[in-house]
């Protein structure tokens, strides 16, 4: 039988071992200080900065909303984001995206002091997880990593297939299964073959963005699935890229969707928030 990923128990473990953190800094008089920033009013965008606001709360972080209307240019979002730098009492800065037509969200991260993305988006952060240093990681691929860890799944050696090559999950995911030496493959819209490359995978991380791609012609047996797409069907409920009822009774371990991959993107992002004041007074 198949072992159910469950992303939401390992989620709000990180998040209770984030409050302790942040407990233990107020203790030393040192406060953890998240500032949002949400440009518009995407209701989609409004419901994920109201759980990133929740989870702070929950945590002990304080988080600070800086609400744009859809109006603001460019060079004014880019000018809160220079105060928001200067600000010594502002540890961590998110910019909700995407960003309304107009403004460029590459010079946007760009902008963001590195020690302060939170979200791991900047080329500095970027890069230190290129060439092995200490940074801010990516909080999707970052919590992956965490659900593989904390169910004792090895990395080592292991065949790793990432679908999928996007800034934000398929490339920093592939770069954390290579910094945990596994063998790591990137497949994307170009792959020929997919199918046979999927089939090689121990572990098969799918980011493509396409509901119920993955069927059981693309998996071995035995292989641990990671789904990260978020879907939402004709009845309105969850689904991912993988097609869960195809493939589970292959897989030995598989992360459901809703509640696997997605509420770790906010706990990591919780994390990474501590992370940045303990990365300063370490
Ligand atoms: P994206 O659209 O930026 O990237 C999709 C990738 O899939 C591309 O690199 C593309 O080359 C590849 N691809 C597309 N069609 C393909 C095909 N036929 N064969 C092989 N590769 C193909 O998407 P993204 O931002 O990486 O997100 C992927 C999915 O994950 C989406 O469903 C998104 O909603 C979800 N997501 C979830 C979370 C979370 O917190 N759980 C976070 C980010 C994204």
């Amino acid at each position: 039988m198949t072992q159910i990923i469950d992303g939401k128990l390992i989620s709000s473990q990180i998040k209770d071992e984030v409050k302790e953190r942040v407990a233990a800094l107020s203790k030393k008089g040192r406060e953890v200080t998240l500032a949002v920033v949400l440009v518009g009013e995407d209701p989609a965008s409004q419901v994920y900065v109201n759980n990133k606001k929740k989870a702070c709360e929950y945590c002990g972080i304080n988080s600070k909303s800086f609400e744009l209307p859809e109006s603001t240019s460019e060079a004014e979002l880019l000018e809160l984001i220079k105060k928001l730098n200067d600000d010594a009492s502002i540890d961590g800065i998110l910019v909700q995206l995407p960003l309304p037509k107009g403004i460029d969200e590459d010079k946007v991260i760009m902008a963001i002091d590195p020690a302060k993305d939170v979200d791991g988006f900047h080329i500095s952060n970027v890069g230190s997880l290129c060439v092995g240093r200490e940074g801010l990681v990516s909080c999707t691929p970052a919590g992956i990593i965490e659900l593989l860890k904390r169910y004792n799944v090895a990395i080592e050696g292991k065949e790793c297939v990432v679908i999928g090559r996007s800034n934000i999950v398929g490339k920093p995911m592939a770069l954390l299964l290579l910094r945990e030496n596994g063998t790591v493959t990137v497949c994307h819209s170009r792959t020929k073959d997919l199918k046979e490359v999927a089939k090689r995978a121990d572990i098969l991380v799918v980011a493509i963005g396409k509901p119920k791609f993955i069927d059981d012609s693309y998996v071995k047996d035995g292989v641990v699935v990671i789904d990260v797409g978020i879907h939402r069907n004709e009845d309105g409920k969850l689904c991912g890229d993988v097609d869960f009822e195809s493939v589970k009774d292959k897989t030995s371990a598989i992360t459901p969707v809703p509640g696997g991959v997605g509420p770790m993107t906010i706990a990591m992002l919780m994390n990474n928030c501590v992370a940045a004041v303990e990365n300063k007074t370490k």
